[in-house]
C-alpha cells in the first residue's frame, strides 16, 4: 500500500463525492487494496475494512488523529489524539471467515458483519437494523444451518463478534475536566477521513485555479509540482 498523493486524493475525492458513506468506504478500500476484487471488497469485515483506510490515512496524512468533540454533559469542546499505529497494530492481520462460539448453552458458528451487510441494512430503523445484522452473522447453530429461530444474547455476541474483529466498534475514551464526565466517542474513519480528503481536494483546486490563472499551466503540471513549489509559486501569486 502507497498513501495518496496529489492527483489520487482529487481522483478519490470525484469518485466519492456524491456516494454515501459505506460507498466512499469502498471507494478508499479500492485505493488501499487494489488487488483485491469488488465484490471481495464488500465481503470484508468491517474492522478489516477500517483497518486498511487507517493504513491508507496514516500513509497519506500520518498516523495521528485529532478528533473534536463535545461533552455530552455540559457541552465543553474538547480535543483527543489517538495514534492510527497503535490500532492497527492490535489488531489481527486476517479475521477467520466463519468462527465458533459459546452462547446461551448452544454453539454458534459465527461470521463477522461486512459493509454488505451493512449496506443491506441501511434502510431500516438502527434498533432493527441491529438485530438483523447479528441474525445474519449466525452461519449455524448446533451444527443446523441457521434459520431465525435462535436468538442469542445481543451484547454477549456483540461482544464475541468484537474480539474477532476488534476494530468493527472502536472508540475513544474521553474524560472532561469541567464535569468529571467519561464517555467513550465512536471513531468513524471512514467520515474522519473524508473530511480530510475533501478539505485538501478543495484547497489543491484552489491552488490549481490560482496558479493556472496566473501561469497558464494546465491542471496536470501543477499537480505533478512537489507540494514546496507549489507554495512557493503560490506565495509569488499572492504576494
Ligand atoms: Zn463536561
Amino acid at each position: 500500500m502507497r498513501g495518496l498523493d496529489a492527483r489520487d486524493v482529487i481522483a478519490l475525492y470525484e469518485t466519492g463525492a456524491h456516494c454515501g458513506l459505506l460507498k466512499r468506504g469502498m471507494v478508499m478500500l479500492n485505493w488501499a487494496l487494489p488487488e483485491m476484487d469488488e465484490s471481495q471488497r464488500w465481503q470484508l469485515p468491517v474492522g478489516m475494512r477500517d483497518r486498511s483506510i487507517m493504513q491508507l490515512r496514516a500513509l497519506t496524512f500520518g498516523s495521528n488523529l485529532v478528533v473534536r468533540c463535545s461533552c455530552p454533559q455540559c457541552d465543553l469542546e474538547l480535543e483527543g489524539q489517538f495514534d492510527l499505529s497503535e490500532a492497527i497494530k492490535s489488531a489481527p492481520d486476517e479475521v477467520p471467515s466463519e468462527f465458533e462460539v459459546s452462547i446461551d448453552g448452544h454453539t454458534a458458528s459465527l461470521r463477522c458483519p461486512s459493509t454488505q451487510d451493512l449496506l443491506a441494512l441501511a434502510v431500516l430503523p438502527i434498533d432493527q437494523a441491529a438485530t438483523e445484522l447479528l441474525a445474519r452473522c449466525i452461519v449455524a447453530v448446533d451444527d443446523e444451518p441457521h434459520e431465525g429461530d435462535y436468538k442469542p444474547d445481543r451484547s454477549a455476541m456483540a461482544r464475541k463478534l468484537s474480539e474477532i474483529d476488534p476494530l468493527m466498534n472502536l472508540g475513544l475514551t474521553f474524560h472532561c475536566d469541567a464535569c468529571e464526565s467519561e464517555w467513550e466517542e465512536p471513531l468513524e474513519i471512514i467520515d474522519f477521513f473524508w473530511q480530510e480528503l475533501e478539505a485538501v481536494a478543495q484547497r489543491l483546486l484552489a491552488e490549481v485555479h490560482a496558479l493556472a490563472s496566473a501561469y497558464g499551466w494546465s491542471e496536470s503540471q501543477i499537480l505533478s509540482l512537489s507540494p514546496i513549489r507549489r507554495e512557493l509559486y503560490l506565495n509569488m501569486v499572492t504576494a
